[in-house]
């Protein structure tokens, strides 16, 4: 038998053209998508799935995070706006500012819903403002945006090769029940998280790896009950959560977290290491692994965690959770100390925590009319393990989607855009592009 087969050439039908496409409906796709949109571009957005949110809908990953430094909110524009549209359909929860602080009541009132800062090393750990929110309630508010906005969004619609011309991205060649369509562009923003389009239009790139999870959902916690448990028989509490970790094999500290539905917990949970993120045999060993561990979580927790007797699974997230996979080795490569030491740089145009994100880590080399944003963005992986949450990705996505309207509207490759205007744009629509700088940040060196 041979090991590669010869596909027939064939002419592949032209199925829509825009002036923008966007590869992937995650939350970075979603916010390039309507940014660009809004500032007047045709937009046709591409996901694989059923719906919009990637991570944060079909992940099920449900706290909005690394958006406060404590002081000040560091992420807005598009990510805030997708908060308060989730408030008002009663789908997310933040804490109100007079409750950020660090004292046992906040966290006592606060902790179970995933919203303190889990950089501190105060004990109890400043609460501080992120959200939690509902999966459909992301999804449902994605919708709107986009409707709104007028993005021509196509689901169901794989991205499989990018279609480069002497260097030049022009368009996207995706498989569907259609079979195989071209999507024309001007320019392309890669939100796939895997860097998909950018690899395969030659991009250089280097292969991360991190830890994956099979995020589910518990219903019929009585959430009261065992968070008096917790607090009022700590040691009990912790000798049964130890174990709880153990048969699951591996979680952060608080592995159940609040929802907005009333007794309806996740679990950010279990970690399994040693997944490909990319590999079909993977992810395919992941998704037994992570139910075959979440079952027999369950069953622990039913028999012996108070407030956990009547618990059942509403649903495993129908996506394995990949933090990390291909990464881009872009015109600037974000290091570890870059967010630890919250440097700053000139062409900053997103902020996650307290860190800063350039221009420059969102353009490839060697690929024109290309920009990437969201987790696989250029980084190291030390550094994108704590530089790739849900917001400052939506941040690298608004910041996307501006840049490209103005690289096009000023007849100039998106690697030349004027970035003051960028930024100020950013800032006029409500984003913070972190073109002011902290006090506590450090400038970057002049060659920069
Ligand atoms: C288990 C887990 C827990 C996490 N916990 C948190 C947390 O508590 N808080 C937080 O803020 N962040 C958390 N994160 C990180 C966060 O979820 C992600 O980094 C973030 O969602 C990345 O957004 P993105 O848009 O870059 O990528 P993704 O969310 O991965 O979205 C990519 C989108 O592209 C689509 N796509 C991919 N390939 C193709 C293709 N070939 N064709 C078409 N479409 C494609 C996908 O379907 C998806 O919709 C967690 C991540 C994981 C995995």
């Amino acid at each position: 038998m041979p090991d590669t087969i010869v596909e027939p050439e064939g002419r592949i039908p032209v199925a829509a053209r825009a002036d923008l496409v966007v590869v992937g409906g995650g939350p970075a796709g979603i916010s390039a998508a309507v940014a660009a949109a809004r500032n007047g571009l045709s937009v046709i957005l591409l996901e694989r799935y059923a719906y919009l949110g990637g991570l944060a809908s079909g992940g099920m990953v449900l706290v909005l995070d690394d958006m406060s430094n404590g002081d000040e909110i560091s992420v807005r524009g598009l990510c805030g706006e997708m908060i308060d549209r989730m408030e008002r359909i009663g789908l997310c929860v933040a804490p109100p500012e007079a409750d950020r602080r660090s004292d046992p009541a906040m966290w006592r009132k606060w902790s179970r819903w995933g919203v303190f800062d889990f950089h501190s090393h105060i004990k109890p750990q400043p609460i501080c403002y992120a959200a939690a929110f509902d999966p459909d309630g992301y999804k449902r508010v994605a919708n709107d945006l986009v409707r709104e906005a007028g993005v021509n969004l196509r689901l169901h619609s794989w991205f499989s090769r990018a279609i480069v011309e002497d260097g030049r991205l022009t368009g996207v060649i995706c498989d569907s029940k259609e079979g195989r369509q071209a999507i024309m562009g001007a320019a392309v923003v890669d939100a796939t998280g895997d860097l998909d389009v950018a690899a395969s239009a030659g991009a250089p790139f280097i292969q991360g790896a991190f830890i994956v999870t099979t995020v589910f959902r518990l219903g019929g916690v009585d959430t009261a009950a065992a968070e008096r448990f917790e607090y009022e028989e700590p040691e009990a509490f912790a000798a049964l959560d130890r174990e709880a970790k153990r048969i699951m094999g591996g979680s952060w500290d608080k592995w159940w977290l609040k929802t907005p539905l009333a007794g309806v917990v996740w679990c950010n949970c279990p970690h399994m290491a040693g997944f490909d993120g990319l590999k079909v045999d993977d992810l395919t060993r992941a998704d037994f692994q992570g139910r075959d561990r979440i079952a027999a979580l369950v069953a622990y927790a039913r028999e012996k965690m108070p407030g956990f007797e009547n618990a059942f699974i509403v649903d495993v997230a129908p996506q394995v959770g990949v933090r990390q996979s291909r990464l881009l080795d872009g015109v600037h490569v974000v290091s570890k100390e870059d967010v630890t030491q919250r440097r700053h740089f000139a062409d900053s145009v997103a902020r996650g925590r307290d860190y800063y994100t350039p221009y420059r880590s969102l353009l490839p080399r060697d690929v024109s009319q290309l920009l990437v944003a969201g987790r696989h963005y250029s980084a190291t992986s030390a550094a994108q393990r704590i530089s790739r949450e849900i917001p400052p990705c939506m941040a690298m996505g608004e910041a996307a989607g501006v840049a490209a309207a103005l690289a096009l509207q000023a007849g100039v490759t998106v690697d030349r855009v004027d970035v003051a205007r960028l930024q100020a744009t950013l800032r006029a629509q409500g984003a913070d592009p972190g073109d002011r700088p902290a006090a506590n940040a450090q400038v970057a060196e002049a060659a920069e």
